[in-house]
């Protein structure tokens, strides 16, 4: 079956996410029926190998080194540690983890080569691994390729065009090159991005776009509400409802009918019934585990209950693809190239992101005085 389009337009994507709710219901399930086993979600977890101190400005994130939030920074974790939460998460259903590093890119040396054994590590558990590392180049990504990598994760998190009232310290197209230079490698792609950041629809669609006329599309597309947190530019946000976390994953599920969708930051403020009409317009991963790298999540025995409740069924890893090999390090083909991803390094500024940074400033001081 091959029925992907690449060329959806923005408007044709604001008239599906604004149908009346019943017709987008039915057409998103029944898409997803096409594709899909509906009674079968993914459990993934993911994993903050190294949180804080990151050099960039994203207005959502507790990691910006320069917003100060209360968020206590860790050094990488051990291959070990990594191991021990890969095998915990495997035994409570999870299929996939997901490593994420707080960092603007990745770096060769030793630290990068800490995680290409965390990866051989967690491949030769069964389970399908991914990594966030931020932007990578194509020789990079072949590494990570060749430890074991099943999927890399790289959000464009909007439209090109909100993408620059969130975020200061890097382009939309450097994201693009990421993707593309992943694409390069056999490793899958997962991309999308957070709702509730007080984008308009367009700029929802407008992502969509991005991410579905990308060819092949993403295997993987998360799909993320704000939660926002104190201290961050967007502090102030307004959860997101419902509605429109269900019509975005539904308008997801028809744009990108093979993409697996995923239900992932927010769900702590979904009820069961909400988070259950996501299921039913397409959505078939959650991330378990109390924290979503740094914000709150719903406890795994939680989430075994509800899918008890729904009849849903765990998914199995390397259901949608093989498993790929693990190339031990000394057997490795690529050497490390001490290159630099392209960084378009924009010169724009976002007002609210400077005040919440000399806001934190302020607070910093006027405690280091007291
Ligand atoms: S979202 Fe990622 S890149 Fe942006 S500040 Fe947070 S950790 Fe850094």
């Amino acid at each position: 079956m091959n029925n992907i389009r690449h060329n959806w337009t923005k408007e044709e994507i604001i008239a599906i996410y604004n149908k009346p709710l019943m017709e987008l219901l039915y057409e998103a399930a029944t898409v997803h029926r096409l594709h899909h086993d509906p009674n079968t979600v993914q459990v993934s977890t993911l994993l903050s190998i190294k949180t804080g101190g990151c050099p960039e400005d994203c207005g959502y994130c507790p990691q910006a080194a320069r917003y100060h939030t209360d968020i206590e920074g860790n050094d990488l974790m051990s291959v070990s540690q990594v191991k021990a939460q890969a095998l915990r998460a495997k035994s409570s259903g999870s299929s996939r983890v997901c490593m994420g590093a707080a960092w603007r890119n990745v770096k060769d040396g030793p630290e990068f080569d800490q995680v290409l054994e965390m990866v051989r590590t967690i491949n030769k558990l069964d389970m399908e691994v991914c990594c966030t590392l931020g932007m990578v180049t194509e020789n990079q990504a072949q590494r990570l390729a060749e430890a074991g990598l099943y999927a890399y994760n790289h959000n464009l998190d909007s439209s090109e065009e909100y993408y620059k009232e969130v975020i200061s310290t890097r382009g939309y197209e450097d994201r693009l090159e990421t993707i593309d230079n992943v694409r390069k490698t056999n490793v899958t792609v997962c991309s999308g991005g957070i709702i509730g950041m007080g984008e308009s629809v367009g700029d929802r669609a407008g992502m969509l776009v991005a991410l579905a006329t990308l060819n092949p599309q993403p295997e993987s597309v998360p799909i993320n509400a704000l939660v926002a947190v104190d201290g961050t530019p967007l502090e102030d946000e307004k959860p997101v409802e419902i509605w429109e976390m269900i019509r975005m994953v539904a308008t997801t599920r028809i744009v990108m009918p093979e993409t697996q969708v995923r239900l992932s930051a927010g769900r702590t403020n979904m009820s069961r019934e909400g988070q259950a009409m996501c299921f039913f317009a397409g959505a078939n991963s959650i991330f378990a585990g109390d924290k979503l790298l740094t914000t709150p999540n719903p406890d795994v025995n939680e989430d075994m209950k509800m899918f008890e409740m729904l009849g849903l069924n765990t998914q199995k890893p390397f259901t949608k693809k093989t498993q790929p090999q693990t190339v031990e390090a000394e057997n490795s083909e690529y050497q490390a190239l001490g290159e630099k991803p392209k960084w378009s390094r924009p010169d724009h500024t976002i007002e609210r992101n400077e005040e919440a940074k000399e806001k934190m400033k302020a607070a910093v001081l006027e405690k280091s005085n007291k």
